[in-house]
C-alpha cells in the first residue's frame, strides 16, 4: 500500500520484492499496527517524508533472508520486530552519549525508509527486536510503537507516585498497566464528558478519572500528554504539585497556548519524548510479558488500509488497528 503524495490515499501496488544489502534483514511480514504518526505522515503534517513512501513502523514478521554481515542475534525463520528508529550513525554526539533517538542522521521506519504495510520489507539487523513469545504476532505489534514510546514516556516521569495521563488511548492504556504494576496512583484526563472512557480508566485501576477541564483529587508528581493538543500543556502544568514534569509524547502538536510563569516556577518541568532507544525496546519487551500487558486491537487485511486509518481519523476504533497480511 503506497503513499505517492500527502493527503491522498494509499495505493495498492506490486512493487519489486526488496533485496537485503549488508547488515540488512529481508522479512515477511505477518502483521504491521498502525500508529498516530503514520495519519500525520499521510496528512502531510510532518516534514520531508521519503515519496513514493510504504508507511508502517510496528512490524511483525520471519526472518526469509540475511544479508552480508549482519547481525547474527537473528536465524532465518526467527520472528523479529521492526521499530520506528530504522538506523543510526552511530558516531554524533547524541549517539555517543546514549541518545541514539536523538540522532542528526537517524532514518525512520515507514517515514524516511520503506515500512510495513506491504509482504516484504528489508531492516538493518541491529535495530530489530526478538519479540516475547508470549504474545502473538497481532497482539505484540502495538508494543512497537505505542508501547515503545509510551515506555519512554514514562521513564521521563521517573519515580512519580502520582502519574496523571491527558488522553486514554492505545500507549495511554498500554503504559497505565505498567504503572498500576509499579504501584503508581493513576489519574487519567479524557474529553470533557467522555463518561465511557473514564468508566474504563476507573475499571483498570485509576485512582481517578475526569475531563482534561477538571482538576485532579491531588496535585501530581507527573503527567504525559499523549493527546497531539497543545492546550493540554499548562492544563496539566496547573494539575502539577511543586518539582513535578509534564512529558509531552506525539511527534505533533497544536501550538501551546501561553501562561504564566508562576504555572512553571518552583521548578515545573516541560519535556517531549522524540523516537526510542534499543535499550527502551530491550527494557519494555523484559517487563511487559512479566505483567503482563494487554494490548486491544482490531484487525484489518493489508488492502483495507485506508480504511483502517479513516477509522483511526474519525475516533472509530475500539482497539489498535492491526493489518494482518497473509500470502
Ligand atoms: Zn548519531
Ligand atoms: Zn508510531
Amino acid at each position: 500500500m503506497v503513499l505517492d503524495k500527502s493527503a491522498q490515499p494509499l495505493q495498492l501496488r506490486d512493487v519489486p520484492k526488496p533485496r537485503p544489502g549488508r547488515g540488512e534483514l529481508l522479512v515477511r511480514i505477518n502483521a504491521c499496527a498502525v500508529c498516530r504518526t503514520d495519519l500525520h505522515v499521510v496528512d502531510g503534517e510532518l516534514p520531508n517524508p521519503k515519496l513514493p513512501l510504504i508507511l508502517g513502523h510496528q512490524i511483525v514478521g520471519r526472518v526469509e533472508e540475511i544479508g552480508q554481515e549482519a547481525n547474527s542475534k537473528f536465524q532465518i525463520g526467527d520472528r523479529v520486530g521492526i521499530p520506528w528508529l530504522g538506523w543510526t550513525d552511530g558516531e554524533c554526539a547524541y549517539c555517543r552519549s546514549g541518545r541514539e533517538n536523538l540522532c542528526d542522521h537517524a532514518r525512520f521506519t515507514g517515514y524516511t525508509i520503506d515500512g510495513g504495510y506491504a509482504e516484504y520489507t528489508v531492516a538493518d539487523a541491529r535495530f530489530c527486536f526478538h519479540l516475547p513469545d508470549r504474545y502473538n504476532d497481532v497482539e505484540v505489534a502495538p508494543l512497537l510503537c505505542a508501547g515503545l514510546i509510551g515506555y519512554r514516556c514514562y521513564r521521563k516521569t521517573g519515580d512519580a507516585r502520582r502519574l496523571g495521563m491527558y488522553g486514554f488511548g492505545n500507549a495511554a492504556h498500554l503504559i497505565a498497566q505498567i504503572a498500576l504494576y509499579q504501584a503508581r496512583d493513576l489519574f487519567i484526563f479524557t474529553r470533557p464528558g467522555d463518561n465511557a472512557t473514564q468508566q474504563a480508566a476507573k475499571k483498570l485501576g485509576a485512582a481517578w478519572a475526569g475531563g482534561s477541564d477538571e482538576m485532579p483529587s491531588e496535585k501530581l508528581d507527573a503527567a504525559i500528554i499523549f493527546a497531539s493538543v497543545g492546550a493540554l500543556v499548562p492544563a496539566a502544568l496547573h494539575a502539577l504539585a511543586k518539582g513535578g514534569i509534564v512529558v509531552c509524547g506525539g511527534i505533533h502538536m497544536s501550538d501551546i497556548p501561553s501562561f504564566p510563569y508562576a504555572a512553571l516556577w518552583e521548578e515545573r518541568i516541560i519535556t517531549s519524548v522524540a523516537n526510542l532507544t534499543r535499550r527502551d525496546g530491550e527494557e519494555l519487551f523484559a517487563l511487559a510479558p512479566r505483567i503482563p500487558v494487554q494490548t486491544k486491537t482490531e484487525t484489518f487485511a493489508l488492502e483495507e488500509a485506508n480504511t483502517a486509518l479513516n477509522r483511526f481519523r474519525a475516533g472509530e476504533l475500539k482497539g489498535t488497528a492491526v493489518l494482518t497480511i497473509t500470502g
